[in-house]
């Protein structure tokens, strides 16, 4: 069958079907060569040279994450970080970058730091509102803009397909953080986005042992050109066993996922009505304010991440998460098992998030024992 034709989630599974030439082997060799014979005729007929550059090992996530995001290249990074910030590295200093007001703690960081040190200018924005979102732009001076949904901690959506609008409209490209959708449920790409960016560390890998980022680009041109060269350069790529590992990792990735849809859906249902919780935000609830939105550009859930408001403020969330057993205190997401997080505590001082706040990362367990365990927690005693 042809490799394009098949499922996304026969792809996954089987790694794109590839099979290693000289051993027959089904899953792939790990190369930790980091240097290439060159022939006698002093050419690099290989195509590698040294491994900073090109690493056979990352060809086969690469090749799948592609295919999985209806891109027509992708790149392994060190991180998500390395993966985000290549792509704001890639403009110029004086360029002007929209970005959302809810998104990953530490990038934000980034950008109101080192970023505009560096000299972009960067305006914060409401992105869930496409009309604010429109009033941002500069055109001719906005080359970016960033979006991430569901964003991080409040799972706040955006619309993918309308910002794409306005971004393109404007001159600019439009890069989306869909590490917490994952490519099970959105494919930003075929909704007109520039730009995929993954923390693999999270869904990909699914098993949080590995740190790797990634991007997928729609279009092979300049500025993907020096996303890559700043990988190249700036030097932040993968470790081999690591993509290995990635690669693993996803083979699973449809398993994964709508389980862990599957069971932030019926504990976020579960809690919606609870004499200790303020409020649940989760996209997959009916009165969340972007479920319209997320109905439209997911696809088989809203993803496995989910906030609790707990009544009585950051003590009471922080002895709910305390009190804890099955669910494991913990930061990061997307992963095997389900992590708690007082989430205003782990992104420190100047932190927008309420502090009332726990973020739930739904792991595979059976839901009935993690509603159980959050049951226990949330007793009053
Ligand atoms: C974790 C995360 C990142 C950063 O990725 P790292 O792999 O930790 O560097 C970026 N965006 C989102 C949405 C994340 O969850």
């Amino acid at each position: 069958m042809e490799p394009k034709r098949i499922k996304p989630a026969s792809a996954a599974a089987q790694a794109l079907g590839w099979i290693d030439e000289k051993t027959k082997a089904i899953s792939p060799a790990i190369h930790p060569a980091t240097t290439y014979l060159r022939d006698e005729d002093n050419q690099f007929r290989s195509g590698r040279v040294y491994a900073r550059a090109d690493n056979p090992t990352f060809d086969q996530p690469e090749a799948l994450l592609n295919q999985l995001e209806h891109g027509v290249g992708a790149a392994l990074f060190s991180s998500g970080m390395a993966a985000a910030t290549s792509v704001f590295l890639a403009l110029k200093p004086g360029d002007h970058v929209v970005a959302p007001k809810v998104m990953y703690w530490a990038l934000r960081h980034w950008l109101l730091g080192y970023a505009t040190e560096w000299g972009l200018k960067i305006d914060l924005v409401d992105a869930s509102n496409s009309t604010a979102l429109a009033q941002a732009i500069q055109p001719g001076r906005t080359k970016l803009v960033w979006i991430e949904t569901p964003a991080n901690p409040t799972w706040v959506i955006t619309d993918i397909a309308a910002v794409a609008e306005i971004a393109h409209r404007a001159g600019a490209k439009l890069a989306v953080d869909s590490t917490t959708a994952s490519p099970v449920l959105t494919q930003p790409i075929a909704l007109g986005a520039d730009i995929v960016m993954h923390s693999a560390t999270k869904y990909l890998n699914g098993h949080s042992d590995v740190i790797a980022g990634a991007l997928v680009t729609a279009k092979d041109d300049e500025f993907w050109q020096r996303i890559k060269s700043v990988r190249k350069n700036g030097g932040a790529i993968l470790g081999t066993f690591e993509a290995w590992l990635l690669l693993r990792g996803m083979r699973t990735l449809f398993l994964r996922v709508p389980a862990a849809c599957r069971g932030a859906q019926k504990i976020a249902e579960h809690f919606s009505i609870h004499a200790r919780i303020e409020a649940v935000l989760y996209p997959g609830l009916p009165t969340a304010d972007g479920h319209a939105v997320a109905a439209r550009q997911m696809r088989g859930g809203f993803g496995g991440m989910l906030s609790l408001r707990i009544k009585g403020g950051a003590d009471a969330a922080i002895a709910v998460a305390a009190r804890t057993q099955l669910w494991k205190r913990a930061t990061s997401l997307g992963g095997v098992e389900s992590l708690i997080e007082h989430r205003a505590s782990s992104e420190g001082a100047n932190s927008p998030t309420p502090v009332d706040m726990l973020r739930l990362s739904v792991g595979i367990e059976d839901p009935d024992d993690l509603i159980a365990d959050l049951e226990q927690a949330l007793e009053t005693r």
